[in-house]
């Protein structure tokens, strides 16, 4: 697979604000690394908590002109940006593979993901509708506008890093919102391609601006801005509970997509092939590197052996390397923070009784790499089991009783994802209701797209992103009481 761009122009290495790309941040430069190599991509200016506000002042002054157009006006331009995307799929794929380390051909499936986003709120943006409310005395209407909430900030992780934009700017921008992003420091880039895009789009200056830097002190403006009426996150649940926090002086809406610790069960009259593949699909895609990986996988007594045996099979056969590579099915590792990280909880749950039998290890491809690993034996005092992990282990508890494996799976503070295999239609209908997740995967382990609402309960989150629900953490509802009508 090429590495170099088609259209070079898409690797930006400036802030956008206002319209404008902006070389120089006030507060000095920072690097953008490729996790399977160590090699420098590109060096950007770290926008300063000033230059951050002018971003928003830039976005405050778009606003009224943006929310004045029609849905329909915005919708074209939300199209046009879509299709720019899609035109562009193979180098935001490359950016994706380079700063991120996936392989390409996920990174490709992200694209169109984050694709997808724009496409359905390009649709979205012409059915924002109101409500006339029958009044309780004569002489009264009640009506019921949706107006857009503002200008809002985003903060989005590397490890989605043009999906996790897209499900956020699409529905702001549908909406009449204008909005000044900060991407993750590790995954700039792909942000940045995207902001070009918009551009080209014709999504007028203002009205969509990327910031980079350093992240506390972009945040602190974010969230302390009272210009800034609505922050949507998606990142830790510390992360996330620090800028609740912050944005509380100032009584910001928010949306919040944080952690996962996301349980799959597997009962003992499942196909169990079925359950292998669909655990491969959760828990080895990114790396492991998604909030909705499956963190914790129960299996029933009864298919036990038979669960374990095959996919420690399956997972011996991921070929893994860096992301362009031929084949490849497992990148890099991020950092090594998150390395260390995996190779704790494996250390932690060999000490405390459970066997490798796959992996548990680094592998010898380079610094960031680990082997794709099936843990057994592991017990709910284990940190693999009390924290998400955000790596390519699979930990595998065993289980006798239904309602056991239920309170097992809600004993977090964490309620993203969880995912069932069953054949009987009764069980799923009862699992279903008492597992404590905001999305719940039955017999399949792959659940997002644009359509279906993804958002978790507990500390996982707070609004929903995507489908028809999506739109609405954009707006607000304003009552007219109206009298003599
Ligand atoms: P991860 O563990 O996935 O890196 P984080 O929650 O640390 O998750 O990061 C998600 C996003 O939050 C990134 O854009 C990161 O730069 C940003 N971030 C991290 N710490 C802060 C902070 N104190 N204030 C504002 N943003 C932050």
């Amino acid at each position: 697979m090429k590495r170099e761009l088609t259209d070079p122009a898409l690797l930006r290495n400036s802030a956008y604000i206002d319209g404008r790309w902006v070389a120089s941040g006030a507060d000095g430069t920072f690097d953008v690394r490729d996790p399977a190599t160590g090699r420098l991509l590109a060096t950007l200016p770290k926008i300063s908590r000033s230059e951050t506000a002018e971003a928003i002042r830039a976005a405050h002054r778009a606003w009224p002109q943006w929310r004045a157009l029609t849905g329909k006006q915005r919708s074209g331009v939300l199209r046009r940006w879509f299709e720019l995307v899609r035109a562009a799929t193979d180098d935001l794929a490359r950016l994706i593979v380079h700063e991120e380390g996936k392989p390409f051909a996920e990174a490709v499936g992200e694209v169109n993901y984050a694709a997808s986003f724009l496409e359905w709120f390009a649709e979205e943006a012409k059915r924002v509708t109101g409500d006339v409310i029958a009044a309780p005395e004569a002489g009264r209407r009640i009506v019921v506008l949706k107006e857009p909430v503002g200008v809002c900030a985003a903060i989005t992780p590397w490890n989605f890093p043009a999906a996790m934009i897209t499900r956020k700017a699409g529905p702001a921008l549908a909406a009449g919102c204008t909005m000044v992003l900060k991407p993750a420091e590790q995954t700039p880039l792909t942000a940045l391609a995207l902001a070009d895009l918009a551009d080209r789009a014709g999504v007028p200056p203002g009205v969509f601006n990327v910031v980079v830097g350093d992240p506390i002190e972009i945040g602190a403006e974010l969230t302390s801005n009272s210009l800034v009426r609505k922050l949507t996150f998606t990142g830790s649940t510390a992360v996330g509970r620090l800028l609740l926090a912050q944005s509380a002086t100032t009584v910001k809406k928010t949306s919040m997509e944080l952690g996962g610790n996301a349980p799959f069960l597997v009962f003992d009259d499942a196909d169990v092939d079925a359950a292998v593949d669909g655990l491969i699909a959760t828990k080895y895609r990114n790396t492991g590197q998604a909030c909705i990986s499956a963190n914790r996988v129960y299996v029933q007594d009864g298919a036990y052996d038979a669960f374990a045996r095959r996919l420690a099979r399956r997972v011996a056969d991921l070929v893994v390397g860096a992301g362009f590579d031929e084949g490849v099915q497992q990148g890099p590792l991020i950092d090594a923070d998150a390395i260390a990280k995996v190779e704790s909880h494996v250390a932690d749950a060999v000490a405390k009784g459970a066997t490798v039998l796959q992996g548990g290890a680094r592998h010898p491809r380079g610094e960031l790499f680990y082997q794709p690993t099936v843990l057994t034996g592991v017990t709910d005092d284990m940190a693999v089991t009390k924290e998400e992990t955000f790596g390519p282990v699979a930990p595998l508890v065993r289980f006798t009783d239904e309602q056991e494996a239920i309170r097992q799976a809600n004993d977090t503070e964490f309620g993203l994802a969880a995912y069932l295999y069953t054949r009987d239609p009764e069980r799923i209908w009862r699992v279903s209701a008492a597992l404590e997740a905001g999305m719940v995967g039955i017999n399949t382990g792959l659940i997002s797209n644009e359509v279906a609402p993804f958002g978790g309960v507990k500390q996982s989150g707070i609004g929903r992103e995507g489908s028809i629900y999506g739109i609405d953490e954009y707006l607000e509802l304003k009552y007219l009481a109206w009298h003599g009508a």
